[in-house]
């Protein structure tokens, strides 16, 4: 069914829009004209429309591969409010309802088919798409291709059938998180020479904070009482029972929260994404399990008290504030800890070696971006394979942190590390190391005679902080490992020979050390 002669009078007539957005409009005669296009926008930055319009100006019925059953039925609501004609073929679904679209399709009555993917490969799908005329293919969350990628999902690397089954059928695949590398997997495994729309991922109105973590609680409760009262956010956390403490913290300080996981059944997540949705000064409190269907456009802040495993998940999620354009703020919170949770999770989990390096990379990266003493929508945008000037908007660029440097601190560690496992046999944990190097004559220190080690005091300039901070530079940066198996003992990792020769610099950010007005100065 041709209603039009231009993508242009389709934007105006079915969707009411008067232009096209960015690379809308260049993605979209691509695949009318036939040929393979990968998209890449940020969330909210209009995919949808991109596979849409082709929709309506080409023959046959365009199918949509969406991971996302629970909004299928929100897209074709969407549509049919609009006049296009859509459905969704899935399990949740009656039999009566799944036969009523295939005689529709048959015959020839839809412009549009979202389905999952593992239900578009079952064998009878594809041979009753094969009875249909196919105007394109639109891949949606094209990422989940990628074994890289943050989720990987097996059923859509079976999804390059399609371009073997219907080489002639365009076919674009779509998704706001790819890093250069999962960008050449979805290419290489979906797609076929086609041109690429990539959209920038800067958020402009985003600043961007990482403070070092003490007292989260009160660190988060002051965040929000001087720069956001009354207004609404996100606090996103690891772990359930920690969503649960840190929402009846603020409710009792006077923040109105809720926490969010899902431990709660479906009716009442349901409960609580329509209210945070409809009132303008709640904070939900949540896991990761709260993302998809959000789309206030008015969220002031989001705040990680934990730090998230990748920089595509903090990125995804630091997404959420600020969609209006206004100020809006990306505050987390990051310290040892993070470090040595993060590592341990990808260690006991059941992954297989090669999951659980590419797990570690991804942390190496979110730590060298919370770690950075530079802009950092500079790293940000880096990551996803975008030059760009340092921005003026976020903590490092407003105040430049001053750097120390903790090389000569950073050998006295990896030293003390080494003596103290030498004469013990065993290795230790963060504490007692540090309290070898502090001079600290306690029991665990006397009756291990670690106060007889060459190492022993030669640190006592330096407060826990500090040391903790050097820590962590040198676990980011594999000098020192922590064998999470072995109750969190430090190990000497791969680079701490490089270290030792001389050939590594160690640059700690002095704000992550200071301690304010105590007499221990970073040096
Ligand atoms: P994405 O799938 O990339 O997250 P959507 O396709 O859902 O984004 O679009 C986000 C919002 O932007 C929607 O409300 C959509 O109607 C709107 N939008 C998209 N393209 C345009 C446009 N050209 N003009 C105005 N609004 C648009
Ligand atoms: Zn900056």
């Amino acid at each position: 069914m041709h209603r039009f002669d231009t993508p242009q009078a389709a934007l105006k007539q079915v969707f009411g829009y008067d232009n096209f957005r960015g690379q809308q409009e260049a993605a979209v005669e691509t695949v009318v004209a036939g040929g393979d296009a990968l998209v890449l926008m940020p969330t909210g930055g209009g995919k949808s429309l991109c596979y849409q319009i082709p929709a309506l100006l080409r023959d046959g019925v365009a199918i949509v591969v969406s991971p996302l059953i629970a909004l299928m039925q929100d897209q074709v609501d969407a549509l049919e409010e609009v006049g296009v004609r859509a459905a969704y073929l899935n399990s949740t679904q009656a039999p009566e309802e799944s036969a009523r679209v295939r005689a529709a399709l048959r015959r020839g009555e839809m412009d549009l088919l979202y389905v999952a993917p593992e239900r578009l490969l079952m064998p009878a799908m594809l041979d009753f798409l094969d009875s249909l005329e196919i105007a394109l293919f639109a891949i949606d969350e094209a990422h989940c291709v990628s074994i890289w990628g943050h989720d990987f999902r097996p059923e859509y690397g079976a999804l390059s059938v399609l371009r073997e089954r219907w080489p002639e059928v365009p076919r674009m695949a779509l998704t706001a998180t790819a890093d250069p590398k999962t960008r050449e997997e979805i290419v290489e495994k979906l797609l076929l020479n086609p041109k690429e729309f990539v959209a920038s991922f800067d958020r402009p109105n985003i600043f961007y904070r990482v403070v070092d973590k003490r007292n989260v609680r009160e660190q988060l409760l002051s965040f929000i009482r001087l720069e956001h009262p009354g207004e609404c956010g996100i606090v996103y956390c690891i772990a359930r029972q920690r969503c649960e403490e840190i929402a009846e913290y603020l409710s009792a300080n006077g923040v109105r929260a809720l926490f969010y996981h899902a431990g709660l059944s479906a009716q009442e997540r349901a409960k609580r994404l329509a209210l945070f949705q409809q009132e303008d000064d709640i904070v939900v409190v949540a896991t990761i399990a709260f993302g998809m269907g959000i789309d206030k456009p008015n969220v002031r802040f989001v705040a990680h008290v934990d730090m998230p495993k990748s920089i595509e998940g903090y990125f995804q999620e630091t997404g959420r504030a600020g969609r209006d354009g206004l100020p809006a703020d990306a505050w987390m919170a990051y310290g040892l800890n993070d470090v040595v949770n993060q590592r341990y999770f990808i260690e006991q989990s059941d992954a297989d070696e090669i999951h659980k390096q590419l797990s570690t990379q991804k942390l190496d990266a979110m730590l060298g971006f919370a770690e950075a003493p530079d802009c950092r929508r500079v790293r940000l945008l880096a990551y996803f394979g975008e030059a760009s000037k340092p921005c003026g908007h976020c903590d490092n660029c407003v105040n430049p942190p001053e750097l120390w440097d903790a090389t000569l601190p950073a050998k006295k560690l990896v030293s003390c590390i080494y003596r103290a496992q030498q004469m013990s046999g065993v290795s230790f944990g963060a504490q007692h190391i540090i309290d070898i190097l502090q001079g600290k004559t306690n029991e665990r220190i006397k009756a291990r005679g670690h106060d007889k080690l060459s190492t022993f005091g030669i640190g006592s300039d330096l407060a826990d902080t500090q040391w903790r901070a050097v820590l962590r530079q040198l676990i980011a940066r594999h000098v020192i490992w922590v064998d999470a198996l072995h109750r969190n003992t430090l190990r000497l990792g791969a680079s701490a020979n490089a270290l030792l020769r001389g050939e590594l610099e160690v640059h700690v950010r002095k704000s992550l050390v200071l301690k304010k007005g105590g007499k221990h100065g970073a040096k």
